[in-house]
């Protein structure tokens, strides 16, 4: 298991409506953050750390304050000139960072949750050896997140 390297792919895949927020954090947000609260709108059907949770539902993120539609993209997500110049792979020139990073929801703070997941969203974290002991990597997995969500195994 690689440390994340800023790939961008979860934001890009989640922030087009796969995220959703508790009514703590919007509250949280209201209050402290009213311009990440401008984006919250509407009941959602589902999160997607739901199982970590316990929450089936909550508020859709993120939505345009000037149409109140979805977002395509996360308001929140900017992209960067990747710092590593040892890199030479033009696909790895740029990586992405999080302008609320520390605000950010808890469905991006728990991500990724599991060895699964991380190989249908293509994580760059994955090694070779994690996809032949998928059991051993989701361990490794949650030793790495123990700050950040609970444990799956
Ligand atoms: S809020 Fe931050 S971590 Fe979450 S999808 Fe947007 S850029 Fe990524
Ligand atoms: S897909 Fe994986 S490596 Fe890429 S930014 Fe997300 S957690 Fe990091």
């Amino acid at each position: 298991m690689k440390d994340c390297n800023q790939c961008g792919k979860c934001c890009i895949k989640y922030g087009n409506g796969g995220l959703s927020a508790a009514a703590s954090e919007v509250e949280y947000w209201e209050t402290f953050r009213p311009n990440i609260y401008d984006y919250v709108g509407g009941s959602a059907g589902g999160n997607l750390n739901g199982t970590l949770s316990g929450a089936d539902s909550g508020e859709k993120i993120w939505i345009s304050p000037d149409t109140g539609k979805q977002l395509e993209r996360c308001p929140w997500l900017r992209q960067v000139p990747n710092q590593d110049k040892t890199n030479l792979d033009k696909s790895s020139r740029i990586q992405y960072t999080c302008d609320i990073y520390y605000d950010r929801p808890d469905d991006c703070k728990h991500y990724p949750v599991t060895i699964e997941q991380m190989v249908a969203d293509k994580c760059e974290m994955i090694e070779v050896r994690d996809l032949d002991n998928p059991q051993q990597a989701q361990l490794t997995l949650d030793k790495l997140m123990v700050e950040s969500r609970p444990s799956l195994s």
